[in-house]
Formats: C-alpha cells, structure tokens, sequence
C-alpha cells in the first residue's frame, strides 16, 4: 500500500478488518525442508517465513569453540522479492541485527551444554514479509530446533504489538501489526517470551509509547502468544504422531 491512509483504524476496525486484540491467521507446519535436522514454516497473515535447523554438528573455524557449550548461530534473510519493491540481495544493517537478535533469543532456551564444542546453526529465510518477519522468524526457529530434536527449556513465542491513530487521532494498541501499521503507526514493538521459563527473551521498541500503552498492548500480545504456542505445539504434535 503505497498512499498513506488518513487513519489506520476506524470504529475499532483496523485496515484489515482486525479488531485491536485480533491477530492474523497463523499456520505452522514443520518439516518443510527433508534435507535439514528440523525446519519449519511460520504464517502470520500474509507474513511467510521457513526456518531451517543444521546441528548439532562440528563447528568451523575452529578459534569460534566453545569447549563448554554449543554455540547457536543464527542467519536471518529476506529473499529479494519478499516485499514489493525488490529488495537488494544479501545481508545488509537490518538483517545483520535481526540474525543477533534471534541467535540471542534461541540460546536462552537452547541447552547449549548439552553439546560442547559443537555449533547449531539456525537459517531464517522471509519468503513474503508484510511485517513482524523477526517474531514469525523466531516461532519458526524454535519449533525447527524442537523439530531436530534438540533439547530445549521450552519453546519461544512471540508477537509483536503497536500503536496506530484513530480518526479522533486517539493513539490505539494493536496486536500483531501488518505492514500500513509498520510503516504509519507511531510504534512497533517485537516481544516474544519462553511461556516455560516465564521469560521475555527479545524485546525491541521503534517509536513511542507511554508505560500504560506499553502494558496494554503486551497484554494484548500476551492472549496472541499464548494461541501462537498452542498452535507450535499442534504443529510439533502432528509431525510426531503422524497427523
Ligand atoms: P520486522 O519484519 O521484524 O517487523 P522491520 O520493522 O525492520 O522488521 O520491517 C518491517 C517490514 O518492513 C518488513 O516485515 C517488511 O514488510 C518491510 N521491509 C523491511 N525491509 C524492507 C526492504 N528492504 N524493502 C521493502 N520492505 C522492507
């Protein structure tokens, strides 16, 4: 959507037709890569994201071991055309600080001790983004991890949440944002937690909130998570017992 629309969210509809707690349609579906440990492909709306799990397995170069631990690598890319102006090939400032951030994510739950001097590496590939790649990104990597049947404390599930106007101009939480939102609401916000450890494990804000909006918004991306987890774990579910 290239002309700005005068508000992103009117009678409590959002430009998509989503009431503000709502999220988009989600389907997880593991195994989308035979030839990786675990893989798997995270829909959110018209986001779609494959991640794909190699390890654990011998780690190169060798000055990067870690004798106690395994270490986790994460790569994160958009595949040119993933969005609607082709995106330049190859990874640039965003991606490189996506990749981090989702490494950072996964090895909070990963039990990395388990597998010394090994590394576990995680591909994150966007193959259509309309916002909230790095959340869909990482439920994708942590059901892929799962997938490959690497032991965890729990899986990570995220959603992100925003704030948009209304056409009073009245500043309005929303839970899982879409791109319109992304690119003219006043914040994004990428939360995802370990429901297991109680744990927040990626957090990022661009833009601006009050403490109050912050709370109610994550509120609202709380309920999301907690469908989101559900349906990881169906998806884990259904690989395993052959649904
Ligand atoms: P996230 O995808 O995690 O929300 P950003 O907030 O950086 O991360 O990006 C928001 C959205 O902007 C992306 O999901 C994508 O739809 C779009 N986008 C990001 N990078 C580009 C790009 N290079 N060209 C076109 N669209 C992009």
């Amino acid at each position: 959507m290239e002309v700005k629309p005068k508000f992103l969210i009117k009678n409590g509809k959002r430009l998509d037709g989503r009431k503000v707690g709502e999220w988009r349609e989600i389907k997880i579906t593991t195994g989308v890569i035979p030839n990786a440990d675990g893989s798997c492909q995270v829909d959110f709306g018209k986001t779609k994201v494959i991640a794909a799990v190699y390890g654990p397995r011998e780690l190169h170069p060798k000055h990067m071991v870690l004798s106690d631990r395994a270490l986790v690598r994460a790569r994160y890319d958009m595949l040119s055309f993933s969005v609607e102006d082709r995106k330049r090939p190859g990874p640039g400032r965003r991606e490189i600080e996506i990749s981090k951030v989702i490494a950072e994510a996964l090895r909070s739950v990963v039990m990395v001790e388990k597998f010394p001097r090994s590394v576990i590496d995680v591909f994150v590939t966007v193959i259509q983004a309309d916002a909230s790649t790095r959340i869909a990104g990482l439920n994708a990597a942590s059901v892929a991890l799962a997938d490959a049947g690497i032991p965890m404390k729990g899986l990570v599930t995220g959603v992100a949440f925003g704030k948009i106007y209304d056409e009073t101009g009245k500043g309005v939480m929303v839970a899982d944002v879409f791109k319109p939102e992304d690119q003219w609401g006043e914040a994004d916000i990428a939360y995802a937690k370990s429901i297991a450890n109680d744990e927040v494990v990626l957090l990022q804000m661009d833009g601006d909130v009050t403490k109050k909006e912050f709370l109610e918004g994550k509120a609202m991306a709380d309920k999301a998570i907690e469908y989101t987890y559900q349906e990881q774990v169906k998806a884990l579910k259904a690989k395993y017992e052959g649904d």
